[in-house]
């Protein structure tokens, strides 16, 4: 059993967390948080173990009624690996803390390559991260361009993809973040920061990216223009190949009803998905299209659940206890993805 500790319980870490109870070759230690908020009851129900950032945290935990097993660094001291899931460069402190411990951790996608050294999408680069202490989980928008890009890469040969993302502005639960009723460029510079980001996992062709925030809180919408090698492509050979593509899920607007994210959440709810979770890349069937050597599609992204399984297989990597096929079927039987 590898013993698996979560520091930070929001949006990515209680996923993670949950995914991780989940696993028949893992064992969840406990999670750290600063809060003893509602989300902390719900994890005591669920039977984890608590534990604060802080001294003082723990006193505000047990302040609220709430059994706190100790700090985070008991908590780190008593694993084998740590999921990081603070915010964005709260890892890049924590790392200290592993180190001293001699522990292996997983950062997230806000942290920067380089405190990792290994940036990780599953079939992508599953083998570089074998073995490896430090391994960085790519963000949201990087997982689902890797997934896709890599597909196509592998059948067509890519000379050059662009990327326009409509961002969610904020997680369903940070009310107090806008925009409300406005477009706003993010960045107005261009490339944003995505494509070089794919870069980390990909590196053989240019991805030029373009995003801005739009007021919603739940996925983001890429809108791919992708020039392949020659003229082999076609839009068959295309969806073909995206069809039998791990972790990517193909709908139809003109066969399913499903003409926006809002439709890709409530098939969430129909499919009985823990949190309406969407663990696939979402690609619009009949939104392929081929014009001579370039390749154009939408895709969905639900940014809360993408990484889900990323992070259970990057801790199988780096413990080296599987091959990435028999991990990437692991996890996505416990987590109800088809392929
Ligand atoms: P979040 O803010 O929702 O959750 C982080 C949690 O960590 C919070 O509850 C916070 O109180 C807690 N925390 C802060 N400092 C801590 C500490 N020292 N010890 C323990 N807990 C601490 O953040 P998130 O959205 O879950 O993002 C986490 C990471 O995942 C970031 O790097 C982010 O960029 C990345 N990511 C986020 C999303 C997304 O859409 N939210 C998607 C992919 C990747």
């Amino acid at each position: 059993m590898i013993k698996v500790a979560v520091n930070g319980y929001n949006v990515i870490g209680r996923r993670v967390a949950d995914a991780v109870a989940l696993q028949s070759d893992m064992q969840l230690v406990g999670v750290a948080k600063v809060k003893p908020d509602y989300k902390a009851r719900s994890a005591v129900d669920k039977g984890y173990r608590i534990f604060a950032a802080d001294e003082k945290g723990m006193k505000a935990f047990k302040d609220a009624g709430l059994t706190c097993a100790g700090t985070s660094k008991d908590l780190v001291s008593e694993a084998d690996i740590v999921l990081d899931a603070t915010p964005e460069d709260v890892g890049s402190q924590n790392k200290q803390m592993y180190e001293a411990l001699g522990k292996k951790a997983i950062f997230q996608g806000g942290e920067e390559h380089e405190l990792a050294g290994t940036s990780f999408v599953a079939q992508c680069n599953y083998e570089k991260a074998l073995g490896k202490k430090y391994v960085r989980v790519v963000s949201c928008n990087t997982t689902a361009l890797c997934r896709v890009l890599h597909a196509m890469d592998e059948c067509f040969g890519i000379t050059k993809a662009n990327v326009v993302i409509a961002r969610r502005a904020a997680d369903p639960d940070e009310g107090g973040k806008g925009p409300i009723d406005a477009v706003v460029l993010d960045p107005v510079t261009i490339p944003s920061h995505h494509g070089p980001d794919v870069n980390t996992v990909l590196p053989n062709f240019p991805v030029i990216s373009m995003a801005m925030k739009i007021p919603t809180t739940h996925m983001h919408l890429h809108s791919l223009i992708v020039s392949v090698k020659g003229n082999s492509v076609t839009e068959d050979k295309l969806r073909d190949k995206l069809e039998k593509t791990p972790r990517v899920m193909m709908v139809s607007s003109k066969k399913d009803g499903i003409k926006s994210t809002g439709n890709v959440m409530d098939l969430a709810r129909e499919m009985g998905r823990s949190r309406n979770d969407i663990f696939e890349a979402v690609v619009w069937k009949d939104s392929l299209k081929v014009i001579g050597n370039e390749v154009y599609l939408f895709m969905a992204v639900h940014q809360e659940a993408i990484v889900t399984p990323e992070n259970v297989d990057a801790i199988r990597a780096m413990m080296e206890t599987s091959d990435r096929e028999s991990s990437m079927n692991a996890t996505n039987k416990t987590l109800g993805i088809a392929h």
